[in-house]
């Protein structure tokens, strides 16, 4: 008999499963609203111009030694200042715990890993609906998990109350997963109001809050003004853990590049905890890619560069902010009676546009429009000249 006799095929992604679908059909009409990666107006990925200026800095200067375990510590400064703030006198007292990791999902894995270890009793609370990989991520790490209510489909918003609630029956000290900002694949973010009461009820629970990261400078177009749930936790006094991604804000996708910190009591604490994390990552990957990290401690450790990027995140936010004008006054236009507010009110890449299975399979089968059968809408696929076409078949689908 084979030895890998007893090996049946993995199911399919759901995400890179809309793709090879689009890629597959010839017609000249379709549109890919399924995944989650930046285009441009004419649907074409985007190297930011800060990043190639970058790359043309670094160009041939570079040996290809290793990084240190931790990985770039230039790289992880700048990100931790990103996070918490330009003067934050955590960076200063050296109390936070850092390593460079395998962009926002390694970062996450990192830490359920080092959650199952040191902890190996808790449990991780993730939001309903959560972007899919959080549950294999924490489930691979052997990390059990519950759900807490997050979204409410009829209001096609958050769900406050039942958030709270679950908040104040999880077992006291219960580690949290929190999407810092632009809800993937909501697009639903607590006002700055909601946080606060929610980082309350963590500081009177002595919950854990862990915040994933993977789109600062996207919902708003402001870096700074997306960090605002994290810096609500941390004058709270909460020592938080947060992973950070920048294959979104600054379009480094494949080059894996973020950051894992965990806030402590003191530097000495923190040198314990990054010497366990990096201890995690040593018989997995050994140590981070180097090429990404350099692109980003070139463009966040040059002023005139960091700038350029502040500029770009926000060209990138503001077309996407106006496409969703653009998708809801085209609804409207065409007579939808439907309410289509929430297109305007979510916030980042995505549009959970309540469209039901069904209707999601009108629209890819009547109208070559793919994406995931959740009624997720990546309005990063949305461009000028394919908003009439969607707002079209979806007003015929939803009459
Ligand atoms: N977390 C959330 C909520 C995401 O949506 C994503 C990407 O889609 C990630 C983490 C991780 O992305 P990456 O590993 O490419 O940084």
């Amino acid at each position: 008999s084979s030895w890998w006799g007893a090996v049946e095929p993995a199911a399919k992604d759901p995400i890179l499963g809309v793709t090879e679908a689009f890629l597959a059909d010839p017609s000249p009409h379709k549109v890919n609203v399924g995944v989650g990666a930046y285009r441009d107006d004419n649907g074409k990925p985007v190297v930011l111009d800060c990043v190639r200026e970058a790359e043309r800095r670094i160009a041939g200067s570079q040996n290809m030694e290793y990084l240190p375990m931790g990985g770039s510590v230039k790289m992880i400064h700048e990100t931790l200042k990103l996070a918490y703030g330009e003067n934050s006198e955590f960076l200063k007292d050296k109390r936070i715990a850092a390593i460079q990791a395998l962009s926002g999902t390694g970062a996450c894995r990192v830490f359920a890993d080092f959650q199952r270890r040191f902890l190996p009793d808790s449990q991780i609370y993730i939001p309903v609906p959560t972007w899919a990989n959080h549950h294999n991520i924490w489930r691979d790490a052997h990390v059990p998990q519950r759900t807490f209510h997050y979204y409410h489909p009829e209001s096609r918003g958050l769900d406050f109350a039942a958030l709270m609630d679950d908040v104040k029956n999880a077992p006291n000290g219960s580690f949290f997963l929190l999407h810092a900002c632009a809800h993937n694949p909501t697009g639903v973010d607590p006002t700055e109001e909601q946080w606060r009461e929610i980082s309350y009820q963590f500081k009177v629970k002595r919950h854990f809050a862990f915040f994933d990261m993977a789109y600062q400078g996207f919902a708003s177009g402001d870096p700074e003004r997306d960090a605002k749930a994290i810096r609500i936790f941390l004058e709270d006094g909460h020592l938080i853990g947060c992973a950070q991604s920048y294959a979104k804000n600054m379009g480094l996708y494949g080059q894996r590049v973020g950051c894992l910190s965990i806030l402590c009591e003191d530097e000495l604490q923190a040198v314990a905890v990054k010497s366990q994390l990096q201890q995690i990552a040593r018989p997995m990957y050994s140590n981070p890619p180097v090429h990404g990290a350099l692109i980003v401690s070139t463009i966040l450790g040059d002023p005139e560069l960091k700038n350029l990027w502040l500029k770009e995140v926000k060209g990138m936010a503001d077309r996407i902010i106006g496409m969703r004008t653009a998708l809801r006054e085209n609804l409207e236009k065409l007579g939808s009676p439907l309410p289509w507010e929430h297109i305007t009110n979510q916030i980042g890449m995505f549009c959970y546009s309540g469209l039901t299975p069904e209707q999601v399979d009108r629209l890819t089968n009547e109208y070559h429009i793919y994406m995931t059968r959740n009624g997720r809408i990546s309005m990063a696929g949305v461009t000028t000249g394919n908003v009439g076409y969607l707002a079209n078949a979806i007003h015929e689908i939803t009459k």
